[in-house]
């Protein structure tokens, strides 16, 4: 019997995929079969030796997503290494704390160029390509519990990220005849750099910890497998849906 959460013979792109989350989905991505393009700034070597032994074909791209001109290089580089971009995740994202009263212009369009535009700008991108020779893809962006509430300290963060689960609906209103499936995952309260801070506030941290149902943190392979189910082909029915992966953070 085929298995419907096989990812061999296709290509995904993972941005910011150097560390946390976006390393944890590609190496889920790459265990299901996938090929991988792994979008970043800084070093991907850990990446590349952490996907070493599936012997998937990978190929690391480095780019900054703060602006737009990577755009075309990284869907080439996907092109080139595997014919045509199969999954695209939006996985590259920042996040700025300070109180609304005192936020400063920059911790706005810092956080919002990368986490929302390059966002759109790349699936409008991958999307075209996707199109070009009807076989459709997977987009999955990376949400957050700040797609469903409202947060503290995080203004630009917060409008990011609602904006994220906003554009994931109208792209999928868009493109699902067309073949594409675009959805999100939103991760609960995960182990990484990105909540270093928050872990270091003992206070917060016991405050947050309490009222994870699962009683722990999660981990970068916990979004991992959320990941490999919406990009396969058990996903193929579901469009603009944002799933939660939040130790059921959420449901309390
Ligand atoms: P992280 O800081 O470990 O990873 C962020 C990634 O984005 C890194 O790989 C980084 O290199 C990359 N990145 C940042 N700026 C970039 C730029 N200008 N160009 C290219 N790449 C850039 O944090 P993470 O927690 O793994 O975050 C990954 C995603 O998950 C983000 O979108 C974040 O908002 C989201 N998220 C995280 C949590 C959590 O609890 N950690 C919860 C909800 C959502």
């Amino acid at each position: 019997m085929q298995n419907a959460f096989d990812l061999q013979n296709k290509l995904a792109i993972v941005t910011g995929a150097n560390t946390g989350i976006g390393q944890g989905i590609a190496l889920s991505l790459a265990q299901a079969g996938a090929s991988i393009v792994a979008v970043g700034r800084s070093s991907m070597d850990e990446t590349r030796e952490l996907i070493s032994p599936t012997k998937v074909p990978f190929r690391a791209v480095a780019a900054d997503l703060s602006n737009l001109a990577p755009i075309e290089e990284i869907l080439d580089a996907a092109e080139g290494l595997s014919g045509r971009v199969d999954i695209l995740v939006n996985n590259a994202g920042i996040i700025r704390r300070a109180d609304a009263i005192d936020f400063t212009e920059s911790d706005w369009d810092d956080v919002m160029n990368l986490n929302l535009k390059t966002t759109f700008f790349l699936s409008q991108a991958a999307a075209r390509r996707m199109l070009k020779d009807g076989k459709g893809g997977k987009i999955i962006n990376i949400a957050s519990l700040l797609s469903f509430q409202g947060g503290i300290r995080v203004p630009s963060y917060t409008a990011s990220k609602s904006g994220v689960a906003g554009l994931t609906k109208l792209l999928a209103n868009e493109w699902a005849a067309k073949g594409i499936n675009v959805n999100a995952i939103a991760p609960g309260y995960i182990v990484t750099n990105n909540t270093e801070a928050l872990r270091e506030d003992a206070k917060r941290s016991a405050e947050i910890l309490s009222r994870i149902p699962a009683g722990r943190w999660g981990h970068a392979e916990d979004i991992g497998g959320a990941a490999v189910f919406l990009a396969s082909s058990a996903a193929n029915y579901i469009h603009g849906t944002v799933l939660p992966v939040d130790g059921g953070w959420l449901a309390r």
